[in-house]
């Protein structure tokens, strides 16, 4: 009993001095584990006469019981200490001012779509919206694009399935807007579009705005009119030189192609106009009557322009942007740059 007495306070003086987990663990097995003293006395019960057993066997335990809880408060002791330790190293200020979120700004080809809406809309032109998934008779046949013609190649064009394809341009929304409304109209389509198509000035997706007047009086020259007045205020250049050249597409006739003159170097010949001190800007046109009589419109009655610009192409002529695929790599540096 006195043996046992000594091995108590012996385990109670050295666990309360031991100062790290794994020390701790080693004392545990001097006393507790399996060739540990405590475990050697209870090995030891059999040897003793049978009426000493029961009370030395009460004794060991209770030495046994009072050694885990001397155990576990030294345990619970480091862990405390540790923690304490731990939250002084790592102190936290909560009277500093916090990092603060920067106010995010709005894309480049966002900015400049918003542009182009509001200079048309205040030239008295409405805003509409399609579908950028088409059917081949409203991006192609409608459009008087004969069966044969290469911009229906699946190498231009992203097909979806043999009737559907993911718009080439906005000017199948000519079909459907005029489809759903009687003459005049006067409206712009801001929208999506997509070709076969990647290097420095093409990307598969890009944006188109497509612009369309039919009524009784229009005429080229006021196509020719409304394009230069956009551009100018667009370029916020008041004397931007425009001019029209004849081209061909197969939905307006006559055909035009529009350029203005370099906003990049004022027409003294640079590297973004090639040195022609031109940049072509748009396609335009009137409406070609194949495209209004199977809409029961009346060609000898009404008129119609029609034009699409690309929007990245503007936006990198205003923002001086030279390879139009950073518009979409997301990358921070570029973009943080137009907030
Ligand atoms: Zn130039």
């Amino acid at each position: 009993m006195q043996d046992l007495q000594s091995i108590l306070d012996e385990a109670l003086t050295s666990l309360s001095s031991i100062d790290n987990a794994a020390l701790l663990e080693d004392a545990k097995a001097r006393y507790l584990g399996k060739a540990g003293l405590l475990t050697e006395r209870l090995k030891a019960l059999g040897k003793l006469p049978a009426d000493q057993r029961p009370a030395a066997g009460a004794e060991i335990n209770r030495v046994k019981v009072a050694v885990e809880a001397a155990l576990q408060n030294q345990r619970d002791a480091l862990a405390q200490r540790q923690l304490t330790q731990q939250l002084a190293s790592q102190s936290l200020d909560v009277s500093l001012p916090g990092r603060g979120l920067s106010p995010g700004g709005l894309h480049p080809v966002t900015r400049t779509l918003e542009r182009i809406q509001q200079l048309f809309h205040s030239l008295g032109f409405d805003v509409a919206d399609g579908p950028e998934i088409e059917t081949d008779a409203y991006n192609f046949t409608a459009l008087n694009i004969p069966e044969n013609h290469p911009a229906r190649a699946m190498h231009d064009t992203f097909y979806l399935d043999p009737r559907h394809v993911l718009r080439t341009h906005t000017s199948p929304m000519q079909v459907r807007y005029l489809e759903s409304r009687k003459p005049p109209v006067k409206v712009i389509v801001p929208g999506r579009v997509y070709r076969c198509d990647s290097d420095m000035t093409h990307t598969p997706m890009f944006h188109q705005v497509e612009g369309l007047w039919v009524d009784e009086t229009v005429t080229f020259s006021g196509l020719k009119g409304i394009l230069t007045d956009f551009m100018r205020r667009f370029f916020e250049q008041e004397d931007l030189k425009a001019r029209f050249r004849p081209s061909f597409f197969p939905f307006t006739e006559p055909s035009a192609e529009m350029d203005i003159g370099c906003v990049i170097c004022q027409g003294e010949g640079c590297r973004v106009c090639s040195h022609t001190g031109w940049l072509e800007v748009l396609g335009a046109g009137m409406v070609h009557p194949n495209v209004l009589n199977p809409l029961g419109i009346d060609s000898e009655r009404y008129i119609g322009f029609a034009f699409g610009l690309g929007v990245e192409r503007l936006a990198m002529l205003r923002y001086g942007v030279n390879d139009l695929r950073l518009f979409f790599d997301n990358d921070l540096r570029f973009t943080r740059q137009f907030r």
